[in-house]
């Protein structure tokens, strides 16, 4: 089995339409840049993502909350943030061929990549939030935006979690849900989108408290990428220097990835100081401290924030796990996902048809038991495996003629696509061991 580990861009794009982790969003419409919908597989996948990020919080054994706020917020909550002023990158123009570019991605000096000519206009600054307007009467009340990060409808909700749950500092408040971000050059695939999905949790502590918390959620949010199965060469935490940290942020580390194109920021983990709290308390005049009974003092609570994008994550694994090595004189792709965030943790492959009873009575019993399992008695054999492979499920459980007379079956290994034979009865311990 000869390794040729050689992943592109091109390869996980085609991966994905032809097995259905992703699709291009109103694809037989030509498309929309920057913008994806998930297919049954990578719906799957996301949402094993998802249970891991949840697992890896609660099995801090912290107080961690869970809300989901609302995409559509007031313009109040942007320009307590300073978003409204500040969320913004530098747009530059080519007036030759009018292609835009991020200005800080490429060089000024140099001719245009994609024409060849140099012939800049100046450097302006273009707000990333949509705008949009709620209601019928379109006057200033009615100017909302689609949030840019899910953070501040924590924020804004610090207090409505804190009365309405009996929670003492210092916890956390974690959220999964949508952000839009009108990204001037949408790339990558999953990379910079302009739709996409953030897992952020925001912990909540005492302001002599938060330099150590960040050490600590750092060392916890890395390690979390080890437990799903990414190999450790290729994450690294880079803090972030003196002048690239946000205005509001004492200490950042980015969480980096090492895709092909280079290290690039996976996830952001922020120490953000009492930033939030103390504007959102100035912007909207109420009360956001927090009284000590020990000390009987008031104050404002500092924040240390975890953020990673389930869309980029999404891609990460995709790089990460993907395998090409060569069988029989033939290149075979499979994804070796980490067993608990494969879409199938199993396929049943009845050899002929005519004896797949006791397979299919086995596959609808775990599948009620609620294991992600496929039932697959399409094709040969071989081509059956392949399938399998390309979309990462871990084992493949075949029943053949022998299988009739000694009630077992043969199990075959994704990565190493070793075999054994296990007697029928063991199917779901197998199944067990393997999620770990
Ligand atoms: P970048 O420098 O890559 O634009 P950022 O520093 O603006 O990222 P944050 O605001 O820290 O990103 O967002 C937190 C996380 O959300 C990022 O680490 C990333 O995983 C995800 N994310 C941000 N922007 C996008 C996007 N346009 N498409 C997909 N995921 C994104």
């Amino acid at each position: 089995m000869a390794e040729q580990t050689s992943v592109t861009l091109e390869k996980l794009v085609a991966l994905c339409k032809r097995r259905g982790f992703v699709y291009q969003t109103a694809d037989i419409y030509g498309g929309l840049n920057g913008v994806y919908d998930t297919g049954p597989l990578g719906t799957l996948l996301k949402r094993n993502l998802r249970n891991a990020w949840i697992k890896s919080l609660e099995a801090t054994g912290y107080d961690i909350l869970f809300m989901e706020g609302s995409v559509i917020t007031p313009e109040a909550i942007w320009e307590a943030s300073g978003h409204l002023e500040g969320f913004q990158d530098p747009m530059v123009d080519c007036t030759f061929c009018k292609h835009r570019y991020r200005a800080d991605d490429i060089d000024l000096s140099k001719p245009c990549p994609h024409c060849g000519n140099t012939a800049w206009t100046e450097v302006r600054q273009f707000n990333l939030m949509f705008k949009t307007q709620v209601g019928a009467a379109a006057d200033a009340t009615s100017v909302a935006y689609l949030r840019p990060e899910t953070a501040q409808s924590i924020f804004v909700n610090f207090k409505n979690v804190m009365n309405s749950n009996r929670v003492k500092i210092p916890f956390g408040i974690a959220q999964i849900g949508k952000a839009f971000r009108n990204e001037i050059t949408p790339k990558q695939f999953l990379f910079r989108m302009r739709e996409f999905e953030q897992m952020e949790m925001e912990w909540f502590c005492r302001p002599e408290t938060a330099e150590e918390f960040f050490r600590i959620w750092c060392a916890i949010r890395k390690a979390f990428y080890a437990d799903i199965g990414i190999a450790p060469e290729r994450i690294r935490l880079r803090a972030h220097e003196k002048d690239e940290l946000s205005h509001y942020s004492s200490e950042t580390s980015d969480v980096e990835y090492q895709f092909p194109f280079g290290w690039k920021e996976l996830e952001g983990i922020a120490n953000r100081g009492n930033f939030d709290l103390s504007r959102h308390m100035e912007f909207s005049g109420k009360d956001l401290a927090v009284y000590d009974d020990d000390t009987k003092s008031a104050f404002v609570p500092h924040v240390v924030e975890t953020s990673v994008g389930t869309d980029r994550l999404f891609l990460t694994i995709l790089f990460d796990s993907y395998h090409e090595d060569t069988v029989e004189g033939e290149t075979r792709t499979s994804l070796r996902l980490h067993p608990r965030l494969a879409p199938y943790i199993a396929a049943f492959m009845p050899l002929s048809k005519k004896i797949a009873a006791p397979l299919e009575k086995i596959y609808g019993e775990l599948r009620q038991k609620g294991y992600m399992v496929q039932y697959d008695d399409s094709g040969s054999i071989g081509k059956r495996y392949r399938r399998q492979d390309e979309i990462g499920t871990p084992l493949c459980f075949t029943y053949d003629f022998e299988s009739e007379q000694d009630s077992s079956v043969t199990v075959r290994n994704r990565d190493t696509m070793a075999q054994e034979r296990i007697s029928i009865d063991q199917i779901e311990a197998y199944i067990k061991k393997t999620l770990g």
